[in-house]
């Protein structure tokens, strides 16, 4: 059953009215980003979505990735030739720079296609995510040798990108890495070791695969200090271009999951005959520096990944609440005998919980998407640092909040669903199980957590964080000015979710002086807790627009009304949650810390 339609008409209302779409159009170099040609980019991403990649998500949820005698991976029908076609369209370059055949688009806009990406089908979209992430890591840190052999094709799709990080002993703590690279004296060095759960790390797409790889050379010091960055191809690449020999990294298996089957998971092991030929990225030792560069990108699109797989549960949770029959809705008209669902006070509770946690994850990271845009293109250089200041922020937001409420969202969308989202055959259960991964990966909820109280907030004393909300007080004001009873409603509850942010805030940097374990058994809830307001600050920004444009008579007068709707749901039933977070975090989390380890 085909699931998954982009939400055109939201998407189009966030670029425009929240992340400034407009703006970001006139920056240096995007010139080619006109309101006409982003329309048609986002309705053909959508087609692409619909028509190509949604059906294909039941069938590699069942058929999923196989491994092959050998070491080689057939991945489900159809999955190939829809990533030739993906590629063969432009899609992988987007954002890439012109010099290596990409298109150089806004990050904004990429948000949004992504966004239909992984809402169409996740475990095929990881391919180009993954891919991105090793385009990135070769653009910034890569010498113009290893971007002459590797980056043109890697933008064109024609080759495909890993990133090799975990190894059994090293996942959350990449301080562990033990993969050896050895220098033979030619430039060149040869990796030995094991790494584990790669995603794409075989593949029949393409015939190369270009693999990012942290290891340790011989002269390294212990811990994060000695890590460098390798690149790993699987056939090496002679100096025309064309692919020459194999090297010596082989897929030993791939992982059964419990969600994405499609994508395979791999081992990858290195140098088993005789050491596989790498080239180092960057200076030596400086690898997850490197990383971590990379990893910012990667983070906020894995954050995508949790709004694209919760509205696409939404979507269907939302069909399945009109067609459902069920029982008499209380207060309806005692003539009507049966209901559908959608009639239920409940399953519209369900529904517009959903809506508006998607709809708030969403804005919250278009608008990031917008500020990664004017951090690298603002000519002002002030501009670009608070831009900067502002995407570092909200990182581990996008990705932890994101990709958290993706399991409510999706845990909702089987609730909808009754016992038949139990059942297999309507896909809510998909959706459930394929979400699971997005809170793990790429750094879990903790490490997205631990960043934002640590390097995000601690370490400038908290001045980033209180800017921004600031800037959240001061739209929270406005609203509680208005004449309009759902706006002054919303205005006072962000009034109040502000005040307990801003209170957590300065709690956190002093306990991450003093009290640093207190302060760590309270960095998921202060994650969420930015979430929850973040979340309350842009749908305020968006029924503020909304009713802006219905006393202009322009737009679609029952879509706005819907956004002021929304905003005033989530003012009144979600966002209350941020004074119950600000006080877990400030009298709660010693509480955490009380059992010894026995008492457990
Ligand atoms: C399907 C899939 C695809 C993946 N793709 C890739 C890939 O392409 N490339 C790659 O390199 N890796 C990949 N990974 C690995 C993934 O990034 C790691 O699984 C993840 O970082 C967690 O590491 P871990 O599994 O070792 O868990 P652990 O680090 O053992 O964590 C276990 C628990 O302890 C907590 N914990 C650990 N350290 C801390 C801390 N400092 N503070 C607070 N809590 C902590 C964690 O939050 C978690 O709850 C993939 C994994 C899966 C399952």
């Amino acid at each position: 059953m085909s699931a998954y339609h982009a939400p055109l008409k939201e998407i189009r209302f966030v670029l425009h009215e929240l992340a400034g779409l407009e703006q970001v159009g006139k920056l240096p170099g995007f010139e080619d980003a006109t309101p006409d040609t982003v329309a048609a980019i986002l309705e053909e991403a959508s087609k692409f979505a619909t028509e190509v990649l949604d059906p294909l998500n039941a069938v590699g949820d069942r058929a999923g990735a196989q491994w092959q005698e050998g070491g080689s991976v057939r991945t489900p029908a159809g999955f190939k030739a829809a990533y030739l076609r993906f590629a063969e369209n432009g899609w992988n370059g987007l954002t890439k720079n012109p010099e290596h055949g990409g298109q150089g688009l806004p990050q904004l806009v990429a948000t949004a296609v992504e966004e239909m990406w992984h809402g169409a089908n996740m475990a095929f979209a990881l391919c180009p995510l993954l891919t991105q992430g090793a385009i990135e890591a070769l653009e910034l840190c890569g010498s113009d040798a290893l971007k002459a052999k590797f980056l043109d094709k890697m933008v064109a799709g024609v080759w495909t990108g890993t990133m090799n990080l975990t190894e059994s002993q090293a996942g959350s703590d990449l301080a562990a890495v033990r993969t050896r690279a050895v220098p033979q004296g030619d430039g060149s060095f040869r990796l030995y070791g094991q790494k584990i759960f790669i995603t794409y790390g075989e593949q029949d797409y393409t015939d190369n695969i270009i693999h990012l790889v942290l290891a340790r050379t011989p002269t390294a010091p212990e811990g994060v200090k000695g890590i460098s960055l390798f690149v790993v191809p699987k056939f090496l690449v002679n100096d025309d271009g064309s692919v020459g020999a194999r090297n010596d990294v082989h897929c030993v298996s791939i992982e059964h999951k419990l969600g994405i089957h499609a994508s395979p998971t791999a081992v990858l092991a290195y140098g088993d005959h005789g050491g596989a030929i790498g080239y180092l990225v960057g200076d030596e030792n400086r690898g997850l520096e490197y990383m971590f560069i990379m990893m910012n990108l990667a983070r906020f699109s894995v954050g995508i990944e949790g709004i694209g797989i919760a509205e696409r549960a939404y979507q269907r949770a939302r069909a399945y609440a009109r067609d459902r029959v069920q029982g008499r809705a209380p207060g309806l008209d005692k003539a009507t005998p049966t209901a559908t669902i959608l009639q239920h006070p409940d399953v519209r509770r369900m529904l517009l919980t959903m809506k508006a946690q998607t709809e708030a994850m969403r804005a919250v990271a278009y608008v990031t998407g917008a500020a990664i845009d004017n951090a690298r293109r603002h000519p002002d250089v002030d501009a670009r640092k608070q831009h900067q200041a502002f995407v570092d922020l909200m990182i581990p937001i996008v990705k932890g909040w994101s990709t958290e409420l993706a399991q409510e969202v999706t845990y909702l969308g089987v609730q909808v669903h009754g016992g038949m989202g139990f059942i297999e055959e309507t896909g809510a259960a998909q959706d459930y199980r394929d979400a699971r991964i997005t809170t793990i990966y790429e750094g879990t909820t903790a490490i997205q957590a631990n960043d934002l109280i640590g390097r995000k907030t601690a370490r400038d004393g908290g001045a980033v964080a209180r800017r921004v909300i600031g800037e959240i007080g001061k739209v929270a004001a406005e609203l509680a000015a208005s004449n309009n009873a759902d706006l002054k409603a919303i205005g006072s509850e962000l009034a109040a979710a502000t005040a307990a942010l801003g209170h957590a805030v300065d709690w956190v940097v002093e306990a991450v002086a003093g009290a640093p374990r207190a302060a760590h058994a309270a960095s998921v809830p202060h994650l969420r807790l930015w979430g929850v307001v973040a979340g309350g600050w842009q749908l305020a920004r968006g029924a503020r627009a909304a009713e802006k444009r219905l006393a202009e008579g322009s737009g679609d007068a029952d879509f706005l009304r819907g956004k002021i709707a929304t905003a005033r749901f989530y003012a009144d039933c979600l966002l209350p949650q941020a004074s119950a977070l600000s006080q877990a975090i400030t009298r709660g989390s010693e509480a955490v810390l009380a059992l010894a380890d026995a008492q457990f």
